[in-house]
């Protein structure tokens, strides 16, 4: 009887594309709920060490309940998109993140 191959496999061959919306071998961020709309939001890999909230004091603040920082405020202007990316690059967990723009 001839090996069948299932539909979807988690590993594609070589070559081969990997499913639509999925990446393989990479996580999902999962964004707080908190984060205003934009293009920058903070994940759950947040340990909560205040260099954001520092570093872009006017977008990030910081959850009491929770314990983790999240975007409060989309940058405005340069200034503050300057902060924000510094921030992001900065982040010791790679928590902040950026959607591509198109
Ligand atoms: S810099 Fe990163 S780890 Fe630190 S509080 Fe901000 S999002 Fe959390």
């Amino acid at each position: 009887m001839a090996h069948r191959r299932p539909a979807y496999h988690p590993f594609p061959r070589v070559g081969e594309a990997p499913p639509a919306g999925r990446l393989v071998g990479v996580s999902q961020p999962e964004p707080w709920p908190e984060n205003v709309p934009g293009p920058y939001f903070v994940d759950r890999e947040c340990i909560d060490c205040d260099l954001c909230r520092t570093t872009a004091p006017r977008n990030f603040e910081r959850s009491e309940e929770g314990g983790y920082s999240y975007v409060a405020r989309q940058p405005q202007g340069s200034e503050e998109e300057s902060d924000c990316e510094r921030a992001r690059l900065d982040c010791p967990v790679e928590a902040i993140r950026r959607h591509s723009r198109a």
